[in-house]
Parts: structure tokens; C-alpha cells; sequence
């Protein structure tokens, strides 16, 4: 466990089976859990260190989209679950699904699953795959506010290209804005896409928001100087993506002489995935 601010703390993410950083935010009165894992293991380990570190009396845990690494471990959680009406939509449709590996290929080759993701839950599961969805008591269409007692806390949905549900967190006071998986491109299309007017419009939403801290949920948290950083080249990258035409070389080019060096791995990565969501339909 580490700790963010006075009153947050959190698990950091672990690549090595897709886990989300999970989230406790920790009022005069009570705790709000961002996201709830993706298995029961995932979930009793974030429990079991919020109990050494004496953190109690659970208002709720807030789902931030419906992916399979963020709310597998909602069951386990057994608390009060808040989302989006559309996460409640997916995870319905996810109460019919079997996991057995054969169940999960099937899926992959239907485009109903991701590669990398079936790949990640069969590591994440084992053979024990005694998976119980639990759908949400409260769902919300736009914003949600949760009081904890001296620390307000504003749920809002802001869509966006990796999962249309997915749901931004603030708290304020702490000035801590939880992004969960929001500005990652699209894991469901055939290639990873990022399109200019979903990019601006999330942008958008996540600027009127003042954080000292960005938390997004597979990577550490960012400060406010590099989460800036990072938007400005999303916000550079979407205006050369519409002045080029996707082409993919002029944007490689122009971007890297406006940057006056090298791009990086994860620039020529973002530059990729704003090219597919020019070509796809
Ligand atoms: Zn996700």
C-alpha cells in the first residue's frame, strides 16, 4: 500500500496480471473504494492491507468502467457498488458469460474478447475460475456526489474511446482526479484506435477538473506538470492527425521536428492509434 495524499492510499497496478491501482479514499466519517479489482485474490489482498492499515467504515466502491481488471473483485468487495448505468449494461451482459479457456478463445475469435485480456485472466485465475458477477445497487446517467465527512467526492461520466461507460473520479480538497482506463485508446476494435473528437471532448471533461494528482489506473500516479505534459501532446498529436490526414509518416515527421527530436516508443504508439481511428469507418 501507498500513500497518496493525507487521505488517500492505494495498491499500486501490477503489470504482471493487468491489475488496476485500487483506491481508498478516506473521509471524517467514511472511505470511498475506487474500483474493485480483478479477481477475489486481487480484491482480499487490497482489503486485507486496508485493514492493517486500520482504514474502516466503507461508504461504497465506485466503479470507473466495466472491464474485467477493474470489477471482478466487486463480489469479494461486498460493499454498496455505484456506476454508470452503461457499466451495469456490460456487466449484465458479462453474468451470462462462461470462463473456462475454451469459453474465452471462443470469445477472442467472436471479437468479443481481447487476445491480451483472455490471455491475462486465464494467468490472473488459474484453473480456480469461480468467477460471480455483482451488478451495481446505485447507477447514475451523468454525475454522482458522495459526502464522506469533511472530503467531497464527484463521480462523472466522461466516455471516451477505450470503454464508453468509463467514469472519472474527483476529489476534492485533495485535488486527486482517478481516471481509470479513460485516455487509453479502444481494446474492442479489430486494431487500438483513438478518435480526434472523442480525445478532445474527454479532454475537455478532465480539464474542468483542477488536480494537483492524475491518477490513471495501469501506471503510477502522474503530477500535475507531467499530466499537462501529457495532454498537450495528446492535444498536439489530435491537430496534426486532422492537418495530415493520417498520414502516418507526414504526422511521424512533423511531430518529431515541432518535439525537435526522436519520438518515443509510446509517442509512435499514440500516433498509430490516432491513424486507425481515421480509417475505421
Ligand atoms: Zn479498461
Amino acid at each position: 500500500m501507498k500513500q497518496l495524499t493525507n487521505r488517500i492510499h492505494y495498491l499500486p497496478h501490477d503489470p504482471d496480471t493487468d491489475r488496476p491501482i485500487l483506491s481508498a479514499i478516506c473521509g471524517d466519517h467514511q472511505t470511498l473504494i475506487v474500483d474493485a479489482g480483478n479477481s477475489d485474490k486481487h480484491t482480499k489482498l487490497f482489503l486485507d492491507e486496508l485493514n492493517q492499515s486500520q482504514i474502516a467504515n466503507y461508504h461504497s466502491v465506485v466503479l470507473t468502467h466495466w472491464h474485467w481488471d477493474h470489477s471482478l473483485g466487486t463480489n469479494q468487495m461486498n460493499l454498496l457498488t455505484i456506476a454508470h448505468e452503461n457499466t451495469k449494461m456490460h456487466l449484465e451482459k458479462m453474468m451470462e458469460y462462461d470462463w473456462s479457456d475454451e469459453a474465452l478463445d471462443n470469445r477472442v475469435e467472436k471479437g468479443l474478447e481481447n487476445q491480451f485480456c483472455s490471455d491475462m485472466i486465464k494467468k490472473e485465475f488459474g484453473e480456480d475460475r469461480n468467477i460471480t458477477i455483482k451488478l451495481p445497487s446505485i447507477t447514475f446517467k451523468d454525475k454522482y456526489e458522495i459526502e464522506l465527512g469533511g472530503i467531497r467526492c464527484v463521480v462523472k461520466h466522461v466516455g471516451g474511446d477505450h470503454s464508453e461507460d468509463s467514469s472519472i473520479i474527483y476529489v476534492e480538497g485533495e485535488k486527486v482526479l482517478f481516471l481509470g482506463d479513460c485516455l487509453y485508446p479502444s481494446i474492442y476494435t479489430q486494431q487500438p484506435q483513438y478518435k480526434v473528437e472523442n480525445v478532445r471532448h474527454l479532454l475537455e471533461n478532465i480539464e474542468m477538473f483542477d488536480a494537483e494528482f492524475y491518477v490513471l489506473s495501469h501506471e503510477p500516479p502522474f503530477s500535475k506538470e507531467d499530466f499537462m505534459g501529457y495532454i498537450m501532446l495528446l492535444k498536439l498529436i489530435c491537430d496534426l492527425t486532422e492537418k495530415h490526414q493520417g498520414n502516418h509518416s507526414n504526422l511521424v515527421n512533423e511531430l518529431s521536428t515541432q518535439l525537435n527530436r526522436n519520438l518515443s516508443q509510446l509517442e509512435e504508439e499514440i500516433i498509430y492509434c490516432f491513424s486507425n481511428g481515421l480509417i475505421v469507418d
